[in-house]
């Protein structure tokens, strides 16, 4: 099978190699020509162009930065695949455009699934994405030997932009209980606890969950966690208020009560307005610490 990849960075890059590793012939287009050069060197065919790079292929797969470049991307597809063709879009955009690339590609009598990812560069590279996925059952099932070349879990979580609204709302869950670990750990710090004592009790206790456990942001407890690192990411910061608006732009139009997801947003931005955009999301822990009269 022929699959066309647009979009070859820090994620899609990977992700199309890994699509090679398992077979697969893939025709890759990017706007930055150093990217394709890199793509090609990891056996992905690059193409000059779009159209090029959708020429006689069964499946496109978009791998782009945000809605608006979607909607533009799939306008062009559209008006070049041929009908009967699969799009899937992995990239993580809002939920508005995500149903509006599913009306396009219906309207030209293509099938289409949205299937944003987590996992980060790191589960790109190694192939252990998690992948959620929003569209028709037959063409999901149809399809899953493509996710399975890229990722570990492949979750169908129901008709389209499902996959989308999965992973907003995880990474809501996510950023709150960033915050809600790195408040503690500061009161803990305050009321003469140390980092190990809280881990120990948490981590067995009702406050336990993936940011604690997997993801400590002091150094220590867990020595695989980017605060052991300097805060190097792992998930930028950045990429945390990218996808907590996303979260507030979807709860304001569906008329969700989000309180603590738009409390996240406001210090997500806060922590990104410091210069921490490119930094791992879990170092908000030492804005919260400044913010408590001590030093990061
Ligand atoms: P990136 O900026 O590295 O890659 C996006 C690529 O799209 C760029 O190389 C850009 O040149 C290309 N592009 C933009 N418009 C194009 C067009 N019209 N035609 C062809 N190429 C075009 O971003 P990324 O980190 O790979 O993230 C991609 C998506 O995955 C985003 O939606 C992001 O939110 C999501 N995501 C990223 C991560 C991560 O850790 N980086 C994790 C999960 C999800």
């Amino acid at each position: 099978m022929t699959i066309g990849f647009i979009g070859l960075g820090h994620m899609g890059g990977p992700m199309a190699a890994n699509l090679v590793k398992a077979g697969y012939v893939v025709k890759g287009f990017d706007l930055s020509l150093s990217l394709l050069e890199e793509a090609n060197s990891k056996g992905v065919t690059a193409c000059a162009s779009l159209a090029e790079a959708v020429a006689g292929v069964d499946t496109v797969i978009t791998m782009l930065p945000a809605g608006k470049h979607v909607l533009a991307v799939w306008q062009e597809l559209v008006a070049t695949v041929p009908t009967g063709t699969l799009l899937i879009d992995c990239s993580t955009i809002d939920i508005d455009s995500a149903r509006k690339a599913h009306e396009m590609a219906a309207e030209k009598g293509c099938v289409s699934l949205d299937a944003p990812v987590s996992g980060g560069t790191g589960g790109a590279a190694a192939g252990t994405l998690t992948f959620m996925i929003g569209g028709k059952q037959d063409v999901f099932s149809k399809s899953q030997p493509i996710f399975e070349a890229m990722g570990k879990r492949i979750i169908h979580c129901g008709g389209p932009a499902a996959g989308q609204a999965a992973k907003i709302c995880n990474n809501m869950i996510l950023g709150i209980s960033m915050i809600a670990v790195g408040e503690a750990f500061v009161l803990g710090e305050k009321l003469g606890l140390s980092h190990q004592a809280l881990f120990d009790v948490a981590s067995v206790s009702s406050g336990q969950c993936w940011s604690l456990t997997t993801y400590c942001p002091v150094p220590g407890p867990v020595p695989t966690s980017p605060a052991n690192n300097d805060y190097r990411p792992g998930f930028a910061g950045a990429l945390m208020l990218k996808d907590l608006k996303l979260s507030q732009e979807a709860a304001q139009s569906a008329g969700a009560a989000t309180p603590l997801g738009a409390k996240a947003a406001e210090l997500y931005a806060l922590f990104n307005e410091l210069g921490n955009a490119d930094r791992d999301f879990s170092g908000i822990i030492e804005m919260l610490r400044k913010q408590s009269g001590g030093t990061a």
